[in-house]
C-alpha cells in the first residue's frame, strides 16, 4: 500500500470514489462525523480530479486528489472488459486502482458512436468506437 500519503490528506482512495459517485463522505473528526460538503475543483480538461471537502459542522477542510499514473496504459483486454461491463449496465472499474471508469459520449461526425473512457484517479484515458468491433460479432 501507499505509505507516503501526506497527513494533510487523511482521506484516501475510498473517499475519492465516494466523491466521484456523489456519495456522502463523513467528517474525519472524532465526535463529529457529519456529512461533508464536496466540491469538484477539476477543470473539464483535467485527467485527474481534485475535490475540496468541508465540514459545515466543525469547519474541517481537506482535499482529495487522484494520483496520476499514465503508464502502463490500459491493454486491449482491459478495454474490452470495461466495454462489456458498460454494455451490461455494470460499473466498469480501472484495473489498476479499482476506480469507477467514466464513459463520456463524444461528438460523432461519422455517425458512429464514440466513447471516451476516463479514470479520474490515475488519469488514464482512451477513446473507443462504439460498439467496439469485438463486441459486435
Ligand atoms: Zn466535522
Ligand atoms: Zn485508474
Amino acid at each position: 500500500m501507499n505509505t507516503k500519503t501526506p497527513p494533510a490528506q487523511p482521506h484516501g482512495h475510498a473517499e475519492f470514489v465516494k466523491a466521484l459517485q456523489h456519495e456522502t463522505i463523513s467528517c474525519p473528526i472524532g465526535g463529529c462525523g457529519g456529512p461533508l460538503d464536496v466540491t469538484d475543483l477539476s477543470q473539464v480538461k483535467d485527467r485527474v480530479k481534485t475535490f475540496s471537502l468541508r465540514c459545515p459542522h466543525c469547519g474541517w477542510e481537506g482535499q482529495l486528489r487522484g494520483q496520476e499514473t499514465l503508464t502502463p496504459p490500459w491493454d486491449d483486454a482491459s478495454l474490452l472488459l470495461m466495454a462489456d461491463e458498460h454494455l451490461m449496465h455494470q460499473q466498469p472499474i480501472c484495473p489498476f486502482d479499482d476506480t469507477p471508469v467514466v464513459f463520456t459520449s463524444l461528438p460523432n461526425p461519422r455517425r458512429r458512436a464514440r466513447y471516451r473512457l476516463s479514470c479520474y484517479y490515475c488519469g488514464r484515458q482512451t477513446d473507443m468506437d462504439w460498439p467496439p468491433a469485438e463486441a459486435r460479432r
